[in-house]
């Protein structure tokens, strides 16, 4: 059964507009994360799930009751937002503990309490913090409080707005993977939101990728890496970036090439599929997108392949990150951490199959990096 049903949510603020046309819905125990830059219009869905503001376009239900008109605190969502502020006059434990003391709360007795917040703190890695108080803490452990505050009560869902962003890179990891654990176990229904694609890829069951106010993809996390629906969301996800060159796409007797910036690049079977179906549909111009992790560079011609010169190397810690530059941009491919190669030096890449898309183009591409490199 769905848990939380967005249809058709649209918000404005003056001239800006917030939302355009949103809908989704969340499953039973799922951990749905909302993703894209900022200004995407993240925390708005949340506040307007949560009841923080209203005057929007749209319906929102919970287990299939309308949310339209319920006060706030009539709402059984527990949330955590990125500048939550903790009680400053209370211990840790107080802070935590203080949904559960609400006279809304079931009847708890003291000691089931100090066990839930106990269990919460403890999950949290905050467990040795209880005493302390909220001016005692770094921002990263603040926001772990207030992480804990929101997830000890029981809630229909949990409304979790960048909830590690002040946390310093290691923890983050370790923050990561307690959250997971943590939403496992509690079975709850939470949707996240971050402008980190390790968290959305590492965390979710399923992620929305947002801009602009706008729905650009909602699937798993494989297969929005695998298979983005846009240029833009290609180019969100991963590090280092999926390459993108656009060009004009030509059959030749080798099979078919993507033609950019005075090179011919051969395509693999897969991308020449894609490329067949645009020329039926009328049109000859594609932004191709490929990870690096899909252009192997090789010393010699391996076949199907295109002749390039090295334009920088980058050294990570198991291969070789090589870089080209084609129609004025960067294309990266990777080859074993040991091969010998300069800079200058004529190598050839192949596309993987099975990998790369053949894209509209949505965005400009920066070509003026390269272009100032090479002056
Ligand atoms: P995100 O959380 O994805 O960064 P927000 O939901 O905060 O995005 O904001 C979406 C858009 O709405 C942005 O363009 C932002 O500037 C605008 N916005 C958000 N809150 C307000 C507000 N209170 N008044 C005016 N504009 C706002
Ligand atoms: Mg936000």
């Amino acid at each position: 059964m769905n848990v939380l049903t967005v249809e058709n949510l649209s918000k404005t603020y003056g001239m800006t507009q917030a939302l355009n046309d949103v809908s989704f819905e969340c499953k039973e125990g799922e951990f749905f994360t909302l993703f894209g830059p900022s200004g995407a219009g993240k925390t708005t869905i949340l506040e307007l799930i949560a009841g923080m503001k209203s005057d929007y376009q749209g319906r929102i239900s919970i287990r299939g009751r309308p949310l339209e008109g319920m006060a706030m605190q009539n709402r059984n969502i527990a949330m955590a937002f990125e500048d939550y502020a903790l009680y400053p006059h209370m211990t840790v434990e107080e802070n935590i503990s203080f949904p559960l003391r609400s006279p809304r709360a079931p009847k708890r007795s003291v000691a089931e309490i100090r066990k839930k917040v106990q269990w919460t703190a403890d999950e949290l890695d905050i467990g040795h913090l209880l005493e302390r108080n909220p001016v005692q803490l770094s921002g990263g452990q603040k926001q772990r409080v207030a992480l804990a505050r929101a997830l000890v009560r029981e809630a229909d869902v949990y409304l979790l707005d960048e909830p590690i962003a002040h946390l310093d890179a290691k923890l983050r990891t370790v923050a990561r993977a307690n959250l997971k654990a943590m939403a496992n176990n509690l079975g709850a229904t939470i949707i996240y939101v971050t402008h980190d694609f390790r968290e959305a890829l590492g965390l979710s069951d399923r992620l929305l990728i947002l801009n602009q106010g706008k729905v650009l993809q909602i699937d798993e996390p494989r297969k929005v890496y695998a298979k983005p629906a846009t240029d833009f969301v290609g180019r969100l996800l991963g590090d280092p970036v999926m390459n993108m060159v656009d060009g004009l796409l030509r059959k030749s007797e080798n099979g078919m090439t993507l033609l950019a910036g005075g090179v011919t690049l051969k395509l693999n079977a897969h991308l020449s599929q894609e490329a067949e179906d645009r020329l039926k549909a009328g049109s000859d111009k594609a932004r191709l997108g490929i990870r690096p992790s899909g252009v192997q560079v090789h010393l010699e011609d391996p076949g199907n392949a295109t002749a390039l010169p090295v334009y920088t190397i980058e050294h990570s810690a198991d291969h070789l990150l090589v870089y080209f530059e084609i129609a004025g941009v960067y294309f990266g491919g990777i080859c074993p951490a040991h091969t010998d190669l300069s800079m200058g030096q004529q190598v050839w890449i192949r596309l993987d199959e099975n990998r790369g898309h053949l894209f509209d183009a949505t965005f400009d591409l920066d070509t003026s990096s390269v272009a100032e490199d090479a002056a």
